[in-house]
């Protein structure tokens, strides 16, 4: 399909994401697919017809903590917000669905990336439901308390949602805060337990999630 446009519920969030981080970074910005969204599964292919035209139905958010915009932190305020146009999010290696999908609603889970695609960490990816009512819908979004960036934080995958079954140099981090042996990188039963005592102990709700919050806490004990 040559001709195509943009869904308006995210022409509405990239305007007003734009007014909030005026000089934002754009570079990792993108609507419609390119050859890492060539697959006909990614909402960035125009495969939503309307009158004729496609319609892309999802949106890349250049992750640039220097202006102010957490990629990450953008991505839990949406969450957070339980917006009923969202598709799903993913950020930092980890995708969230919406309302009425197959995948439990509002909870991250890992995105296993494989070598040669888009680990979506230097941005924030959001996907709109393909119904009329939900994508051109110019309701506004709920943008207004997205969070600073947390200090410290690098483009990149500093500090991305970990839990139990999580690997990789972000559990190690953990561990290290945490004070744990061995530093392995593996989140198991011993993080999982360490974890849910120091958010005990703060009056965090002891999941067991090491998500923004709980990242704060670590790295402030420190
Ligand atoms: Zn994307």
């Amino acid at each position: 399909m040559s001709d195509w446009r943009v869904a308006k519920c995210l022409e509405t969030l990239l305007a007003e994401v734009n007014a909030k981080w005026p000089g934002r970074s754009i570079a990792s910005d993108g609507t419609i697919g390119d050859a890492a969204h060539r697959s006909r599964s990614s909402d960035h292919n125009p495969w939503v017809e309307d009158g004729g035209k496609g319609v892309v139905t999802a949106m890349d958010i250049t992750h640039d903590p220097a202006k102010g915009l957490d990629s990450q932190q953008l991505a839990e305020a949406l969450v957070r917000s339980k917006d009923s146009r969202i598709k799903y999010i993913i950020s930092n290696r980890r995708i969230c669905s919406g309302s009425d999908q197959d995948k439990p609603a509002w909870v991250w889970r890992d995105y296993p990336v494989p070598p040669n695609k888009n680990p979506h960490n230097h941005h924030v990816h959001i996907s709109v439901k393909s119904d009329k009512a939900a994508y051109d819908s110019t309701q506004s979004w709920a943008i207004a308390n997205v969070a600073p960036p947390a200090p410290g934080h690098v483009p990149g995958n500093t500090r991305p949602t970990v839990r139990r079954g999580s690997t990789g140099d972000a559990v190690k981090r953990v561990q290290e805060l945490l004070g744990l042996t061995p530093v392995n990188g593996r989140f198991d039963e011993k993080v999982d337990t360490a974890v849910k005592k120091a958010q005990e102990r703060a009056g965090l709700v002891a999941d067991g999630v090491v998500a923004p919050q709980t990242w704060e806490l670590l790295e402030k004990g420190k």
